[in-house]
């Protein structure tokens, strides 16, 4: 089976088209400035060489069917008939409370993202958009959609509720829902593959630190808790988002700046983390190259990300009553080895004992990076989010059609 995977955003879409049978990418790509009159396709199949394309691509429909045109194309093309994509699966931010799995597409699933676009303003209508352009282009294929809060939902009313009056929760669904979800799901996975234990008996904590940064404590294979909350701007300090903060520094930085509320919105969002710490840069490769250079900002910055990070995690250990692995994943966590040596180095109280070898040898595979006497071991997993998405997708595909 051949499962195409849509990540769209509002004038963007990622997509991988992958072989199920052998879980091989056949080709990949994006489309950049959907919408504007010099949109920019990038496609790259696994056997050739990348194109691309700048030309008008006036919305997601058109978008979708460029993505198709190039994979059928006579040059360039990995499939010879649209009939050979048997089901696409999407990438969605929200599922709110209405979620806890991955489900195919239909009218009521429709009703019911539409329904949460208040809760992702941002996210769900572009994916909206998506589902709706593939409708357009491929109307007897099967899609499923694959919930990035999904995993959290397991978490308890204990973890997920915030202390404020209840009628917000009640009214509004004012509660923590949790982000990057699917990585989390992803990595959990690997780890226990990793360690040849079964999920059902692990204790991890795993740590998706990329632009946006979030940490899970994931008990026997479910989420118990997650450091992003109702939105992604809770927890963890991040390469623009400024991660927890008291909340009353709103009102009065309000009053103070004479700021509006879409103002204030922006600076924690757009304008705060690694970026407002260090004046610089949200990209921890230039913010680890002018700490080396002696920017005492640069310095902070890292600082204060590292010692967010660890407090996040020595908090799970305690939610989980203890924890046997704890994996890095994304951008920074798979990459820096200076983030996870200052993480490691500080949490010898868990008996944690770093390989500082293993930890700064470049590797692409899953891999440890404690020593074989840690008592807790240190795992860098690389994030697959789209090959998760597929999966999810062929198992509802497949069920699907035994049911039918
Ligand atoms: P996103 O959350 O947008 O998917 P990524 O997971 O790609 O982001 O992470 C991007 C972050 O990873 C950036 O801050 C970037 O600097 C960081 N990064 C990438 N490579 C390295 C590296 N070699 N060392 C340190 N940080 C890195």
């Amino acid at each position: 089976m051949n499962i195409l995977v849509i990540n769209a955003g509002s004038s963007s879409l990622k997509f991988q088209l992958y072989a199920m049978n052998n879980e091989a990418v056949l080709a990949k790509g994006r489309v950049e400035r959907i919408g504007m009159d010099s949109a920019i396709l990038t496609y790259e199949p696994s056997n050739g060489s990348e194109v691309r394309e700048v030309q008008e691509i006036l919305d997601h429909t058109a978008a979708i069917r460029k993505v198709l045109d190039m994979i059928l194309h006579s040059d360039y093309g990995v499939l010879k008939s649209l009939s050979e994509i048997q089901a696409v699966g999407h990438r969605v931010v929200h599922g709110g409370e209405s979620f806890t799995g991955s489900v195919v597409v239909d009218d009521a699933v429709k009703r019911e993202i539409r329904q949460l676009f208040d809760l992702a303003p941002l996210h769900n209508p572009a994916h909206m958009l998506g589902i709706v352009a593939v409708e357009a282009n491929m109307p007897e294929v099967p899609q499923a959609v694959v919930f990035d809060t999904a995993f959290h939902q397991t978490m308890p009313p204990v973890a997920y509720l915030y202390p404020i009056p209840m009628v917000l929760y009640k009214k509004h669904k004012i509660r923590r829902y949790g982000f990057h979800g699917t990585s989390h799901m992803y990595v959990s996975e690997r780890a226990a593959a990793y360690l040849g234990k079964p999920l059902a008996e692990l204790k991890l904590i795993t740590c998706h630190i990329g632009n946006g940064c979030s940490c899970t404590a994931v008990l026997h294979g479910r989420s118990v808790d997650t450091s992003m909350g109702m939105t992604p701007l809770e927890g963890l300090m991040m390469g623009t988002r400024s991660g927890d903060i008291d909340p009353a520094i709103v009102p009065y930085a309000m009053a103070k700046e004479e700021l509006t509320l879409g103002e204030v919105n922006s600076m924690l969002n757009k304008h705060s983390g690694l970026l407002a710490i260090s004046g610089l840069s949200s990209d921890m490769r230039e913010i680890l190259e002018a700490s080396e250079a002696g920017d005492r900002n640069a310095q902070l910055a890292f600082e204060m990300y590292e010692y967010r990070l660890r407090k996040y995690i020595g908090a799970y250990a305690a939610a989980m009553n203890g924890v046997d692995a704890i994996v890095f994943t994304a951008g920074v966590g798979e990459n820096s080895a200076a983030l996870r040596a200052a993480v490691c180095r500080n949490l010898t109280y868990l008996g944690l004992e770093l390989n500082e070898e293993a930890n700064v040898r470049r590797e692409s595979a899953d891999r440890a990076i404690t020593t074989p006497e840690s008592r807790v071991q240190v795992l860098v997993i690389p994030t697959n989010e789209e090959l998760m998405i597929a999966r999810e997708t062929h198992k509802l595909i497949l069920q699907q059609n035994d049911v039918v």
